[in-house]
């Protein structure tokens, strides 16, 4: 992400409220939970075996879905649902600004929607651009129809990482903070092994990952709060 960019990233970030713009989660949380966001799937050889691992671990994750990869690969759509992780829209086929117009941004924005409500019976509530980049007129289309803007706090590179002991070598030096939003890719190969290394490292600490509408609710606070002030009565 360039400096501009990450200048308008946190600027937004303290002008606009956290139902149209999210970069990260509350901070000060005990047991610090994060959220683990998976973009550019599904993916028919790297979707399942991470959907097997975060069941097996009872971690729930946000998927930034592709549109196109999404038609092609329905049932994989149809299980992240079912397994109770989140689904947001990542355009229809992960083109940036410079790539399409205004006009185009909208088809490919509603199409996605609606695929995706099709196919798992909810209209996705968060769109993340692709590489981070919007226009003005694409963040009005996005809240115009009542859907959040999400971006991330944590990029661990993975699209450029080439061995699973780069992976590793992130995986043990990331120290995790409340609030953190962390930037996977599922149709790449390491986004399995990041998420083994981090749940091992992670074990009780208490949730590994929670789903982003975790932080739009009141209650999830109050609840990570309660459960301290519980723990020290
Ligand atoms: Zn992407």
């Amino acid at each position: 992400m360039s400096i501009s960019r990450q200048i308008m990233k946190y600027g937004l970030t303290r002008i606009l409220p956290r139902n149209r713009w999210l970069t990260r989660g509350t901070s000060g949380l005990p047991g610090a939970p994060v959220s683990w966001t998976f973009d550019d799937g599904p993916h028919p050889e790297w979707t399942p075996e991470l959907l097997d691992l975060l069941d097996r671990a009872g971690v729930l994750a946000t998927f930034f879905l592709v549109g196109e990869a999404a038609s092609r690969h329905p049932n994989l759509v149809r299980r992240i649902a079912a397994a109770g992780h989140l689904i947001g829209n990542h355009t229809y086929s992960h083109r940036t600004p410079r790539e399409m117009t205004s006009a185009e941004f909208v088809d490919e924005f509603d199409r996605t929607q609606s695929l995706l409500a099709d196919l798992t019976g909810e209209v996705p509530r968060f769109f993340r651009p692709p590489k981070g980049e919007m226009t003005l007129s694409m963040m009005r289309t996005v809240w115009d129809r009542g859907a959040t803007i999400a971006l991330w706090s944590v990029d661990p590179r993975d699209y450029r990482m080439s061995s699973s002991d780069e992976a590793d070598r992130w995986a043990n030096s990331y120290r995790r903070k409340s609030g953190d939003i962390v930037l996977f890719h599922d149709n790449r190969p390491w986004a399995t092994s990041l998420a083994r290394r981090l749940i091992e490292a992670d074990s009780g600490l208490g949730d590994a990952s929670v789903r982003l509408d975790e932080w739009m609710s009141d209650s999830f606070t109050r609840a990570r709060t309660g459960q301290a002030a519980a723990q020290f009565a």
